[in-house]
This record gives C-alpha cells, sequence and structure tokens, in this order.
C-alpha cells in the first residue's frame, strides 16, 4: 500500500461555538477534541505520518498538546491560512516528499473510528480521489437570498460530505495549485477535484463522524463516547 500522511486542518475559529477559543481544545470526556481526533491516527497501522495545522496563536498549545499525548508520527504543526483551504495547502506542503497519498481530515471531527478509516481505505484503494458522506435525512431545498424556495433536490442523490477525504498527493497538490491561481475556493478538498474535472468516489460514511461545530454537537459527541466506553472501546467501535 502507498504510504500515507494525514493532514488535520484545526485552525477554524470556531465562532458558531461561541466558546470565545478554538473548538478543537474544548474538552470531550476530558481530554481535547484535538487529541481524540489525532489519536485514531497515530493508533492506525497504515498511516506514516501526521501534520496538524493550527492558527498561529495555538501552534504552543498543539506542540504541548502533541508532547503530552506522546504522538510520535506528527511531523508537523504548521500555520493554517484564512480559510479552511489556505490551511490544507499549508499542510500538504509539511509532508514528507516520500508519502503519496494524502487524507485530509477535519481537527473537528473527532469521532471517527479506526474501523470505518480502515473500511474507507479499503474501498477508496483503486481511486485518486475519494470521500466519505451520508445519505441526507431530511428534504432539502433551494432557496432565494429573501428567502423564497426555488426547488426541492432529490433527495437520493444526495449526500452530507465529511472527512476523511483521500487523494493521490499528485492530484490534490495540482489541484490546491490551480485554485489557488485562480482564486477559486471550496468548503472541502474534493470541490477542488470536481472544479478541475477529475472524477470523486463517493463512500458511505457513518452519522457517528459529526463535525463538532455547536454547543449541541459537543453534547452529542460525549454521549457517543460515552456509549463506547460502556461497550469498552473508544476508538475501534
Ligand atoms: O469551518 P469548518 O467547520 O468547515 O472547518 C472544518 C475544519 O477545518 C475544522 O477542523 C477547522 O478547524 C479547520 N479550518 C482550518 N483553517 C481555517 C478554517 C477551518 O484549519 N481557516
Amino acid at each position: 500500500m502507498a504510504k500515507i500522511g494525514i493532514v488535520i486542518p484545526a485552525a477554524g475559529q470556531g465562532k458558531r461555538m461561541g466558546a470565545g477559543y478554538n473548538k478543537q481544545f474544548l474538552t470531550l470526556m476530558g481530554q481535547p477534541i484535538l487529541a481524540h481526533t489525532v489519536r485514531l491516527f497515530e493508533e492506525s497501522n497504515f498511516v506514516s505520518e501526521i501534520v496538524i495545522v493550527g492558527a498561529e496563536d495555538d501552534i504552543s498549545v498543539i506542540e504541548k498538546l502533541v508532547y503530552d499525548h506522546g504522538f510520535d508520527k506528527v511531523v508537523a504543526i504548521c500555520k493554517g491560512g484564512v480559510l479552511r483551504q489556505d490551511s490544507v495547502r499549508a499542510g500538504v506542503r509539511a509532508l514528507s516528499p516520500t508519502i503519496q497519498r494524502i487524507v485530509v481530515h477535519d481537527g473537528a471531527r473527532p469521532l471517527l473510528t479506526l474501523q470505518t478509516f480502515h473500511k474507507f481505505l479499503e474501498e477508496t484503494q483503486e481511486y485518486s480521489a475519494a470521500i466519505m458522506g451520508i445519505p441526507v435525512k431530511d428534504t432539502v431545498k433551494r432557496v432565494d437570498i429573501a428567502g423564497n424556495v426555488l426547488d426541492t433536490l432529490p433527495r437520493e442523490h444526495l449526500r452530507a460530505v465529511q472527512t476523511p477525504q483521500i487523494f493521490d498527493r499528485r492530484i490534490l497538490e495540482e489541484a490546491h495549485h490551480q485554485a489557488a491561481s485562480a482564486g477559486y475556493y471550496g468548503t472541502d478538498d474534493a470541490s477542488l477535484l470536481e472544479w478541475m474535472g477529475h472524477p470523486v468516489r463517493m463512500v458511505e460514511g457513518i452519522q457517528e463522524n459529526v463535525k463538532v461545530t455547536t454547543p449541541e454537537d459537543l453534547w452529542l459527541a460525549e454521549r457517543i463516547l460515552a456509549m463506547r466506553d460502556a461497550r469498552g472501546a473508544r476508538y475501534d467501535a
């Protein structure tokens, strides 16, 4: 299998959480959200190295977190950019040249499991770009700026997209380079490849892999971890 490197963007401001500081340092079962996220990749035998991207003011806190938890696979902690895309680009640059496949995973998604991650790696092996998503439960409508409904999107064709997202390094670098040159911004990395016309494979994710964005998500994440702890399987559930 190709050598896999992980880029964890964790440089967001977390304004929707209202905590007044980076949501990735809020604790879940006594540990920072970011520590849960990094631990999963630290424990995976398929991962060679990890790069964490943090806001400039958070770099020293992240360095301490990595040291305290003994995360040996972390090869760099680099400074993020204004938008997520800038942060991922900085992270990709910090990976060793020997890394051939790159997985991007949000720092704010601490509930991915080893089992799901390994299934994802297996299912996406043949694809140069692949992502994880789940069927949409709600009916989704497009609206105009004034709040009028324009139309209803066919639900069977919709997926709510999560991370991890995996890419051949060459293609991800090319996509980021071209997007930066053209000033194109997407909310995830796959959208840059879509914009370039490159095919992206979708595989099924898990509901539990929430992005901890609001106080309600934090509450839910605590419950999910408590449930797993009760079964004696926090990360490999
Ligand atoms: O903003 P959003 O919720 O989409 O962020 C997803 C992930 O990207 C989070 O883990 C966040 O910290 C990270 N991010 C980043 N740099 C930014 C904005 C977001 O690393 N400028």
